[in-house]
């Protein structure tokens, strides 16, 4: 078989909705991915931030296994013991309270929205939620709502009660502050919107301008968390608790889990019914996220992430140093953006071309976020083909 042939039946039967790159994939071990050619290739893009200790991880495999040969599902009427170890886990790891398990991110941060508006709702405030230019928070009609414009197109009549101002300016939030407002949604560093941290002095004055109001402050950790910035969660990084915090991408480590965590003054306003989920949080599901977790903790992926993304980085700088064509270089951790002078669509094809995943998200921004434990000669390997390839460009630029 070859990569086009799957490739053709995929264009006939699937929704056309996603632009797939002709290449299918059968086999991963960590960092590295087989096509269906036996072509193998180095992963720097983790099934989008996902796969964080790397394919198919033989303890997440081997938990999988297990809990599928015990108990896959019973609804959440009843208690699972992978799930109470999942949330105790993550309430000890985030300093939050309580956890919610959903199936996806665009799910975790539905979720996050209700319980903030249930919140304030509580305290005679109204519902409107205050979001980021730029942000990404998923594809659901509530979460398109939050994000930018180009996803709304031809979707319309947009949910109601959104409001979005530029991403690291504090005057524009502070604008919007009424009692009207129940919640600021943000990512702590925007992902989708091409790796742009927010500002230390920003996230602060927005955490003390929230607390001021009883307003609630949402971070949307669900490509930041789970170890990706080298700290568990990038609030860490800026020393910021927020009142609720979005999961999901890397917590499976590649089953499809999220969650919102929340402290108990946003949980106190829950009751009994107000949120729900058939398959969230199901003993397969957080078997899975269990053994991720613990692999993180065991094999040391935070240090991993801190190390190895500063190697990255540094080396990533150089470059910038030697070509024009490179504009910045953002991140932290294993959460790299590269902008580029130009599209970065070519430049990733080409990396393909050469054995090597990555992406192109905003439009100029090459995106890293491979494997926490992806081995150091792999990204020796990808930063000699980096220049290689970019050089390249530059000399086809002029
Ligand atoms: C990917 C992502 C989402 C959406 O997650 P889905 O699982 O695709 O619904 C939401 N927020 C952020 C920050 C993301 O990166």
């Amino acid at each position: 078989m070859e990569n086009k042939d799957l490739h053709i039946k995929d264009q006939q039967f699937y929704l056309p909705t996603f632009k797939r790159i002709p290449l299918t994939f059968i086999k991963g071990i960590g960092s590295r991915l087989w096509d269906v050619e036996n072509k193998e290739y180095i992963d720097l893009l983790a099934g989008i931030a996902v796969n964080n200790v790397g394919h198919c991880h033989p303890k997440v495999v081997k938990a999988i296994q297990e809990q599928a040969a015990d108990l896959m599902h019973i609804s959440n009427f009843f208690v699972s013991p992978p799930q109470v170890a999942l949330a105790e886990l993550l309430v000890n790891l985030s300093g939050l309270e309580r956890v919610f398990f959903t199936n996806s991110g665009a799910e975790s941060v539905e979720g996050a929205i209700k319980i903030a508006r249930r919140y304030a709702h509580s305290k005679g405030r109204g519902g409107k939620i205050i979001s980021m230019h730029n942000s990404f928070h998923g594809r659901t009609l509530a979460t398109i709502a939050t994000g930018q414009p180009k996803y709304q197109e031809g979707f319309g009549p947009m949910p109601k009660g959104f409001i979005q101002v530029p991403f690291n300016d504090f005057a524009a939030i502070e604008k919007e502050i009424t009692e009207d407002v129940a919640a600021v949604i943000l990512e702590p560093i925007q992902g989708e919107g091409g790796i742009r941290p927010a500002d230390p002095e920003y996230l602060k004055a927005v955490k003390s301008l929230c607390e001021k109001n009883d307003i609630v402050l949402i971070f949307d950790e669900i490509q930041s968390g789970i170890a990706r910035t080298g700290e568990w969660f990038a609030k860490d990084i800026y020393g910021i608790q927020p009142d609720i915090m979005t999961l999901a991408k890397g917590l499976g480590g590649g089953m499809p889990i999220g969650a919102f965590m929340c402290n108990e003054k946003i949980a106190s306003a829950i009751q009994f019914g107000d949120h729900g989920t058939t398959f969230g949080g199901n003993p397969l599901a957080t078997a899975a996220a269990l053994a991720t977790l613990q692999v993180i903790v065991e094999e040391n992926l935070i240090q991993a992430a801190k190390s190895k993304g500063k190697w990255l980085k540094e080396q990533l700088s150089t470059l910038k140093e030697q070509t024009g064509l490179i504009h910045e270089v953002r991140g932290e951790g294993l959460m790299l953006g590269v902008e580029l002078q130009i599209p970065a669509a070519e430049l990733v094809q080409r990396l393909l071309k050469a054995g090597f995943i990555a992406n192109a998200t905003a439009g100029n921004v090459l995106r890293l976020v491979p494997p926490l434990n992806i081995p150091d000669e792999d990204l020796e390997k990808f930063i000699e083909v980096l220049r290689v390839e970019i050089k390249k460009l530059e000399i086809e630029q002029k």
